[in-house]
């Protein structure tokens, strides 16, 4: 009796330490980040950007079945102006890059079961492939401008700038930076045709830099958007931080998805740490 006692205990501890089931629910805007929707190619060492079709199915139905309502970035500002009622479960989809998988994959899925996400493109790169993580990664074709106006068409797909080349800002003058933000910011518009409100930093850099993100809301955003894990109080102080988002990976079950979605994260240690290592 007693040994199966222990047992129970020690699982209970181990699950513990895998997973944060026991942090407190979270209050605030939860913005789900996603770059990638596929089978990871065998070779890839950035695989846990890359989630499987199924699973991102999986997990977007988890999400609809627990009520949440993904916003687009206008709608969230309406939301906050009072405009809109903020819906009682609110939350962001969001994808990094503009990858063209996100135009055959994952807006298949998004428009199954109807639901709102959000793009961050890269636009100097619009229907050609991506270069930055050439070193660690084969460079991925990303999506034409076609396939950025059928998505936007269809009324379920919002833009964001995720600069022009996809640098790291703060390696470049204040001056080069303005001109990825203000330029990038301009040629989604006119090519677009509607107001771009949101910017996420490439690899998350600059985020904590005070002057770069001055000069991202003097380039227009209303929204920058980091990649630290977790999630920003509701309403937002934008002179606090730049917006957290959960980084959904490939190797998350639907438990971690869960955790990550109601308690700002799944595990102990940040996902993301590893990964930014190999970046940096
Ligand atoms: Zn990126």
């Amino acid at each position: 009796m007693f040994s199966a006692v222990a047992v129970a205990a020690g699982l209970a501890i181990a699950a513990s330490c895998r997973w944060a089931w026991w942090r407190p629910k979270i209050q605030g805007l939860p913005v789900l980040m996603y770059h990638k929707i596929g089978d990871a190619p065998r070779s890839s060492p950035l695989k846990q950007l890359w989630v499987a079709a199924a699973d991102f199915r999986r997990q977007l139905r988890h999400l609809k079945g627990l009520g949440y309502a993904p916003l687009s970035f206008s709608e969230l500002r309406d939301a906050e102006l009072g405009k809109i009622p903020m819906p009682q479960k609110p939350v962001l989809i969001t994808f990094d890059d503009g990858y063209a998988n996100n135009h055959e994959l994952a807006f298949p899925i998004l428009k199954e079961l109807n639901l709102k996400a959000n793009i961050f493109l890269v636009c100097a790169g619009m229907g050609d492939a991506s270069g930055w993580d050439k070193k660690i990664e084969p460079a991925l074709p990303l999506m034409t401008w076609a396939q950025a106006r059928e998505l936007q068409d269809s009324g379920l797909i919002e833009f964001g700038s995720h600069t022009l080349s996809h640098r790291r800002l703060s390696a470049l003058s204040l001056e080069d930076a303005r001109g990825e933000l203000m330029e990038s910011k301009k040629r989604l518009e006119q090519t677009l045709g509607r107001e771009i409100i949101a910017f996420a930093y490439p690899y998350g850099d600059g985020a904590d830099r005070p002057e770069l993100r001055r000069l991202a809301r003097e380039a227009g955003y209303r929204y920058d958007f980091s990649i630290e894990p977790g999630v920003s109080p509701w309403p937002w102080d934008p002179d606090s931080q730049a917006l957290a988002r959960l980084p959904i990976l490939g190797q998350d079950t639907i438990i971690d998805f869960h955790l990550k979605l109601t308690r700002g994260r799944a595990k102990l240690k940040n996902p993301l740490n590893a990964l930014k290592r190999r970046l940096a």
